[in-house]
């Protein structure tokens, strides 16, 4: 049981892959690098071995826009989510570079009530800690 002696619980980060060390590498250098086939040439994320459209095993991750719109979004109002202040926003992304490439995170740099479906937004990144940067979204322009 927690008692307000314990230190806050702290946010979990990702696990880095092999197929994924390329995207959280561009990250720490505050680029979004995608996945693409080598074979199909379809922008696969996030991060996988094997490519879901032609099941090809070539994937080279690339540097993107870090341009889209949100598709989807749940604006977190409840305590208890580790290492999360609410409120807080979590966002399904579309990217420019295709249609149905989705990405998740949070939006940063934003008032509540401006969020809306359909809104254009631009990659930002967060430090975490010296090893983990996260790919994020903010309104476009707003950094
Ligand atoms: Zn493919």
């Amino acid at each position: 049981m927690m008692t307000e002696a314990d230190p806050p619980l702290r946010r979990p980060v990702p696990v880095e892959e092999p197929w994924s060390a390329a995207y959280w590498a561009g990250a720490r250098e505050r680029e979004l690098r995608i996945t693409r086939c080598d074979a199909c040439e379809r922008y696969v994320h996030p991060p996988q071995p094997v490519c879901p459209s032609c099941l090809h095993d070539g994937l080279t991750a690339i540097r993107v826009s870090g341009r889209g719109q949100i598709y989807g979004f749940s604006v977190m109002h409840l305590p208890g989510v580790p290492g999360f202040e609410p409120p807080f926003v979590v966002a399904v992304v579309e990217l420019d570079e295709q249609p149905g490439l989705l990405a998740v995170g949070n939006v940063l740099h934003c008032e509540l009530p401006d969020i809306a479906v359909g809104m254009p937004v631009e990659v930002t990144f967060e430090d975490l800690d010296d090893a983990m940067t996260l790919p994020q979204w903010q309104p476009v322009g707003s950094g």
